[in-house]
Parts: structure tokens; sequence; C-alpha cells
């Protein structure tokens, strides 16, 4: 089913595809951010409930745990929002939480998992 075609054309809400793992007739897991009026949102969010897609607006966040980190700084090359970065005058790694899409990119390219969710 084009969702984002759907989203875009019945309610007017814009979808950014931030992550897709979509397979041929399996399962698959989209990570988007969506943008439009509040009420259309709503309107675009029951109708994705009634095409039976499991919706998670939950508050779940990305922890980086600051005695593990070596600043490497790999998980700033997958971040697409530039949450992390590392600072030019440090050499150290800079979370800004409220660009933090949650779309955990960053968590497997971690050499020495310092990134995790917080469920
Ligand atoms: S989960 Fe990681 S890669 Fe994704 S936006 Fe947040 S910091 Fe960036
Ligand atoms: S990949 Fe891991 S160790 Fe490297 S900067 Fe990011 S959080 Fe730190």
């Amino acid at each position: 089913m084009p969702v984002t075609y759907r989203l875009a054309k019945d309610f007017n809400v814009a979808a950014n595809i931030i992550r897709a793992q979509v397979a041929p007739n399996q399962i698959g897991t989209l990570v988007v951010e969506l943008s439009g009026d509040i009420d259309q949102l709503d309107a675009a969010l029951e109708w994705l409930r009634s095409q039976d897609i499991d919706i998670s607006t939950a508050n779940r966040e990305i922890l980086i745990d600051e005695d593990v980190c070596v600043h490497c700084g790999l998980c700033t090359g997958v971040c697409p929002t530039e949450a992390l970065t590392l600072d030019p005058q440090t050499f150290r790694l800079h979370f800004m939480r409220s660009r933090c899409v949650v779309c955990e990119q960053c968590i497997p390219t971690c050499p020495v998992q310092a990134i995790s969710p917080n469920l």
C-alpha cells in the first residue's frame, strides 16, 4: 500500500521517512516524521490504525553511556538528523537530544555498545 502517498493526498500530511525496513510479503517497520495540521494528523493516525498498521508514538529515548563512549565518531556518520556530532574543538561526541528521532540507526554502529534505547 502506498502509505506515504495516501497520507499526502488524503490528509495533506507530509511523511519524512527516517528508516525503512520493508520486505515483500513480510511485516515491515517505518520510522517516519509526520508534519501537518494537528487535526489532519489525528485523522491520518486513525486511518493508519484502521489499516491494521501498528503505530508507536511512545516517547522512547536514546541513551549514551558516557563512561563507555570512546568518542570515535562512527555514530555521527549514520545519524540522519545530526543529533550526534563531534565537537570540532574537543573531538568529543555531542548529543543534541531535541534532534533525535529515535530511528536507532546509531545503535549497531557503536563498536563499544555505548548507545542503547531507553524503553
Ligand atoms: S536514534 Fe541515533 S541515529 Fe537516530 S536520530 Fe537519534 S541519535 Fe541520530
Ligand atoms: S560510536 Fe559509540 S563510541 Fe563512537 S562516538 Fe558514537 S557512542 Fe561514542
